[in-house]
């Protein structure tokens, strides 16, 4: 049976109660979720259910997301349980998810000579790598550091939405920047407060990373 993913409806809901559809070996799904799943470079919440400890949350093929646990679990299908997902570090993804789709933005307005390869998020960090044919240099880092924070303090709204024709395929709009996405975010960049950036690798060996961090 497929999972209601209800994250994307309320990205700060992060406790509910929901029904165990079905039980595995190391996996627990439910009828409906707010745990968000693996992808877009955002990684799958943690937190537990009915206090089993779920230490990833993963999407499969039919549209089930499966919460993982390690050990024993004394759950059974068909039960009706409380969960809760470990917000702390939630919220940090929300927060440096929104802050890095900013930060591409001013990438691509600062240099254009990089084509995007991958993402992935690890706390209050993100990472992104470009293909580039010209470096980016720490002064187009510094102007892009800066133009990523004046914007983060210009408290515009953010709005997550779906295709008008393709329900599953979705947008992320923050001010007037629109990304397709599937992730989760704050409602306001006021949220995100400042970032630092830095680049890593090599423009002559083609690949270079950016590294946005949340400041404390
Ligand atoms: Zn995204």
């Amino acid at each position: 049976m497929k999972t209601k993913p209800l994250y994307l409806n309320d990205c700060y809901i992060h406790q509910f109660q929901a029904d165990i559809t079905e039980i595995g070996d190391d996996f627990i799904v439910l009828n409906e979720t707010y745990f968000y799943s693996r992808g877009g470079g955002q990684p799958g919440d943690t937190g537990d259910i009915a206090g089993i400890v779920i230490t990833d949350t993963k999407r499969d093929g039919d549209g089930k997301i499966l919460h993982y646990f390690e050990g024993d679990c004394n759950l059974s299908s068909g039960q009706s349980v409380q969960c809760h997902i470990d917000w702390p570090r939630r919220y940090a993804h929300m927060r440096i998810h929104s802050a890095s789709h900013i930060v591409e933005y001013f990438l691509f307005r600062h240099s254009d000579n990089q084509k995007f390869l991958s993402s992935f998020i690890s706390g209050g960090k993100e990472t992104s790598t470009y293909e580039v044919t010209a470096a980016i240099t720490p002064e187009i880092v510094e102007k892009i550091q800066h133009d990523a924070n004046a914007f983060i303090k210009g408290n515009h709204d953010i709005l997550l939405y779906p295709d008008e024709n393709n329900p599953d395929y979705r947008y992320c709009k923050i001010g007037d920047i629109v990304y397709p996405c599937g992730g989760t975010h704050p409602k306001n960049t006021s949220e995100i407060g400042e970032i630092s950036i830095k680049v890593k690798g090599q423009a002559a060996l083609g690949k270079q990373k950016i590294v946005t961090t949340l400041m404390p």
